[in-house]
């Protein structure tokens, strides 16, 4: 079933009332653990602070402490090979999907698909699809202006880049602009759980060092080393690659259009992150499945975009008009040539 095309029947707000047990649980166990592992616990009084929220932020800044422990467990190709394909499986489906399909809805797909993804985009601990999609709208519709979560030209480098996000306002949802997506039941329980996907994939990683020390020992990896490349630095590498398009890509780079904000295209920043480097295109026209509008700007997330519409998996890839590529230029229009 197309994502938009749902019954009414699973329409629910996000947070609904608890049941008495679960409350009395939840009373029983301290704030600052219950907000770790169930983001409804999230303190709606800590979420109107811009102060960062050190004890809320552990598990982040534990994975950068994690990450040193591939200095410990030293390295194999595999194991490298691994948190290769860990990072671009999960950057693509953060662009593709985070940002491109329910930030943006460039795109259509089944519900089984849109799911799955979900899934996989969670992989990145950057929280579920609704929070990040939800914040992403905010900086949509206040770009470098107040009111935006993360403008360089207003909270710095640091704030845009990941400060923005340690605050206890940082760590709610902004449910006003997902409503639309809490009729998913599936996807409210990964926006009130949203560290079960990374822990699943942390374990799935482990398991395969642990098989292959097992039935492959030549390959000279490991349960520990596996993990320490294929989860921990690969999410780090992750986390650092997609944070540059809210503040390196908001001052970087050369403007085509004039979007009304600091955004940039950046050929680096968009091999980095499969395509999000042409975050001046994407802020003239955020609808479309391309953000690289023109042949020679690589945009690898709308290759795979295009190769997954041939095998049926996305359909209605969104495409830029005519009349938008022309409009509100501040380069020469003709410079722009053949698509
Ligand atoms: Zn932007
Ligand atoms: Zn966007």
């Amino acid at each position: 079933m197309p994502a938009r095309r749902r019954s009414r029947a699973c329409a629910a707000p996000i947070a609904t009332a608890a049941p008495l047990d679960e409350r009395e649980r939840r009373e029983r166990t301290p704030p600052w653990l219950r907000r770790w592992f169930d983001s409804r616990s999230e303190d709606r009084a800590a979420g109107s602070s811009n102060d960062v929220d050190w004890l809320r932020c552990l598990p982040f800044l534990a994975m950068h402490i994690a990450a040193l422990g591939v200095f410990w467990t030293g390295w194999s190709p595999v194991a490298l090979a691994v948190a290769a394909a860990s990072f671009l499986v999960r950057m693509f489906a953060i662009t593709g999907f985070y940002h491109r399909y329910f930030s943006h809805r460039a795109f259509r797909t089944s519900r089984a698909f849109q799911a799955l993804m979900a899934f996989v985009g969670g992989c990145a601990a950057q929280r579920d699809p609704m929070w990040w999609a939800s914040h992403h709208a905010q900086h949509h519709s206040h770009s470098d202006a107040p009111g935006d979560p993360h403008s360089p030209s207003l909270s710095g480098f640091l704030g845009s880049h990941a400060g923005w996000f340690m605050t206890g306002e940082g760590f709610l949802t902004r449910s006003r602009f997902v409503r639309d997506w809490a009729r998913f039941p599936e996807l409210r329980l990964l926006n009130r759980f949203d560290w079960v996907p990374p822990l699943v994939f942390a374990a799935l990683v482990y398991l395969a060092g642990w098989i292959l020390e097992r039935w492959q020992p030549q390959l000279g990896t490991n349960g520990p080393q596996m993990l320490a490349w294929g989860f921990f630095a690969s999410t780090v590498c992750l986390y650092h690659a997609t944070f540059t398009i809210n503040s390196l890509a908001h001052g970087w780079g050369h403007r085509r259009f004039a979007t009304g904000d600091d955004s940039r295209n950046n050929w680096l920043l968009a091999l980095l992150t499969l395509g999000e480097g042409w975050h001046n295109n994407h802020h003239h026209y955020p609808g479309a499945a391309r953000q690289g509008f023109y042949w020679w700007e690589l945009d690898i997330t709308y290759y795979v975009l295009l190769s997954l519409q041939r095998l049926g998996l996305v359909w209605n890839l969104r495409t830029v008009p005519e009349h938008a590529l022309a409009r509100n230029r501040v380069d020469s229009p003709a410079a722009g040539g053949s698509r």
